[in-house]
């Protein structure tokens, strides 16, 4: 054994064995009874030999003691013995396979336990072996690896977490519109066609069960899809479910199977919700997953636009590409020149002269030619460009009114405003300013509002007209008869002039039933002390039938298509000539 590499036995007390000092030796202090029969080993204890090592138990002790220790386990058949480095690299590589390794798919509670009682093992292994052998087992690099190898796995398990958190949504727990794109990445080449279903009547649906209910509503309505044998769904808008249809599936099956799984109302905590649902449908390969996202969704558009339950992709739609920019790029019109005024005149029909003129605005595009304002005006309502257009039209109106005036010609002219304009705070005092700027008497200025734009905004738009009638301004209700206006609303409005919609008097002469509508609205504005003007004539017998039913004001083609400032000045002035002369 004393040949061997061994460890000292360290639970020997070192304190127990007897020192002798050497200079009590030589002085003949120590008896021989003390050393009689006893091994004797000498050494240096000085501390400036620097012959001292830490041990365990007993820190710091000179080399002798050391000696002395070993020499004990020696006699006591206490000398341990090193388990050697072979059972260490088995130890390891067993503990990396149990903890490392992908033996447990997650970090799991039974993971834990398992890791809990290896740690165990690892600790109490060397001292049950030590009690029952002489030999030490080095656990520390066990000890170590399996920490190692625990700490790995954790971390790698809240990345994976992480990474899996961001595939589903938050409210729903659906997959989401990142996890079917990766979904459709390996597929790309080979994809079959995508499908997404919208709900229609979302807001209306949120609004009445709550933001939280609807994530219930969502997770029913995926689970419907799915049971109608689609594939699994992915939540790629709040409202809109998407999912990839099986290989050789039939487009218009999928559809109706689906449908069909909504005919019954769904079931949720707050009662049942009937849910119906917009198609789009996209089975193109070329393009890649996030771009197939989009144009399913712009499927569900056209299909909802052209009013119809489902619709494969068919190109993007021009107008709703064009919409985006049209904004800025009226901005800029009006700004840069391309954007300015017509006017249509109104006839009086009882003096036969031209005493007003309709305001409308005209937009010269110079890549898309002229664009009517039935395709900008809707758009300038809903993004609130419409004020700064108004703004421009009325503006640019009292600079030529201006004009006239100074030249003697008396003219109204009438701009067409919008309810939003009206509702606007602030909007009659906007309009009081322009016109002392321009020096225009307020008589001289007419507004239009839509029928159908002041009974969508009630009450706030009776007061603003109450308050503009109030500064002198001309008022005049559009498109009379297309809006559903009763004769109890009618009375209330502040209005000095009704113009029929142009759909009643196209075909005056022809049509009994409108003749019966203008003959009446006529005799009613009449009775209500409002003027009554016709738009859209077309002829002169239509023109010469409104004259006889006593229409106050003709305007139309026939009368004049719009013109612009100019013509309208030779219009005015050749006026001016025969009503002079005729006087
Ligand atoms: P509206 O106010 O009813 O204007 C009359 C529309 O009918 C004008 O079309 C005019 O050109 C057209 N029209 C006039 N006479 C005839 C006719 O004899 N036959 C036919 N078939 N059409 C006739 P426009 O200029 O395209 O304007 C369309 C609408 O756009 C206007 O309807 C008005 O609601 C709106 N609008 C035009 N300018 C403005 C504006 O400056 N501001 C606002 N807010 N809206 C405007
Ligand atoms: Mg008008
Ligand atoms: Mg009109």
């Amino acid at each position: 054994m004393a040949d061997r590499v061994f460890q000292p036995d360290w639970s020997i007390d070192a304190r127990q064995i007897p020192r002798f000092s050497f200079v009590d030796v030589m002085a003949g202090r120590i008896g021989a009874s003390d050393i009689a029969g006893k091994r004797i080993l000498v050494g240096a204890t000085a501390v400036e030999l620097g012959d001292r090592y830490t041990v365990p138990r007993f820190g710091m002790v000179p080399g002798v003691v050391v000696q002395a220790l070993a020499a004990d386990s020696l006699l006591q058949g206490r000398a341990i013995l090193r388990s050697g480095i072979l059972p260490t690299v088995a130890g390891l590589f067993v503990v990396s396979l149990m903890l490392g390794a992908s033996h447990f798919r997650s970090v799991t509670r039974t993971y834990a336990a398992f890791a809990a009682a290896l740690l165990v093992i690892i600790l109490l292994t060397p001292i049950i072996i030590q009690a029952h052998w002489p030999i030490s087992v080095d656990s520390v690099p066990l000890l170590f690896t399996a920490l190692f190898c625990i700490a790995g796995r954790i971390i790698l398990e809240t990345r994976k977490r992480a990474s899996e958190r961001k595939m589903l949504d938050p409210e729903t727990g659906l997959p989401n519109r990142r996890a079917l794109e990766c979904a459709l990445a390996p597929k790309e080449g080979q994809t079959p066609a995508i499908a997404a279903a919208a709900i229609e009547r979302f807001e209306v649906i949120r609004d009445a069960i709550g933001t939280a209910a609807l994530a219930e509503v969502m997770q029913i309505c995926s689970t419907r899809i799915e049971d109608s044998g689609s594939g699994k769904t992915y939540l790629i808008a709040a409202d809109v479910l998407a999912w990839i249809l099986p290989e050789g599936a039939d487009a218009g099956t999928t559809v109706n199977a689906v449908t069909e799984q909504f005919r019954v109302s769904l079931d949720t905590v707050h009662g049942p919700v009937d849910v119906s649902l917009t198609l789009g449908l996209d089975g193109e390969r070329e393009v890649g997953p996030s771009l197939r996202i989009e144009r399913v969704l712009a499927a569900i558009g056209s299909a909802r636009s052209g009013n119809v339950g489902w619709q494969w992709y068919g190109g993007a739609d021009p107008d709703l590409k064009r919409q985006l920019s049209m904004m800025g790029d009226l901005r800029r019109g009006m700004a840069g020149g391309e954007v300015n005024i017509a006017y249509q005149p109104k006839l009086n029909l009882r003096t036969g002269i031209i005493d007003s003129a309709e305001v409308l605005v005209r937009w010269h595009h110079p890549v898309d030619g002229t664009i009517p304002p039935d395709r900008f005006i809707a758009l300038a309502e809903s993004t609130g460009t419409i004020h700064e257009l108004t703004e421009f039209v009325l503006r640019a109106a009292l600079a030529d009114c201006a004009h006239w005036g100074k030249m003697g010609l008396d003219i109204c002219v009438a701009i067409n405003v919008s309810a939003m304009d009206i509702c606007e705070e602030g909007f009659a005092e906007k309009v009081q300013r322009t016109l002392s700027e321009f020096a225009v008497k307020p008589s001289s200025l007419g507004l239009e509002v839509t029928e159908s734009a002041i009974i969508s905004s009630r009450s706030a738009a009776i007061g603003a007209l109450i308050e503009l009638r109030a500064l002198g301004v001309r008022l005049s209700i559009d498109d009379y008869g297309t809006g559903q206006s009763t004769l109890t609303y009618l009375k209330k409005l502040p209005v000095h002039e009704l113009k029929i919609d142009q759909s009643f008097v196209s075909s005056l002469c022809r049509n009994n039933a409108d003749q019966i509508m203008v003959l009446s609205t006529i005799d009613l504005a009449h009775d209500l002390k409002m003027q009554v003007v016709a738009e859209g004539i077309e002829d002169q017998s239509t023109l010469d039938l409104l004259t006889r039913l006593g229409c106050d004001y003709g305007q139309g083609y026939h009368v004049s298509k719009p013109i612009g400032f100019d013509q309208m000045t030779d219009r005015l002035l050749g006026q001016r000539g025969k009503v002079s002369k005729g006087g």
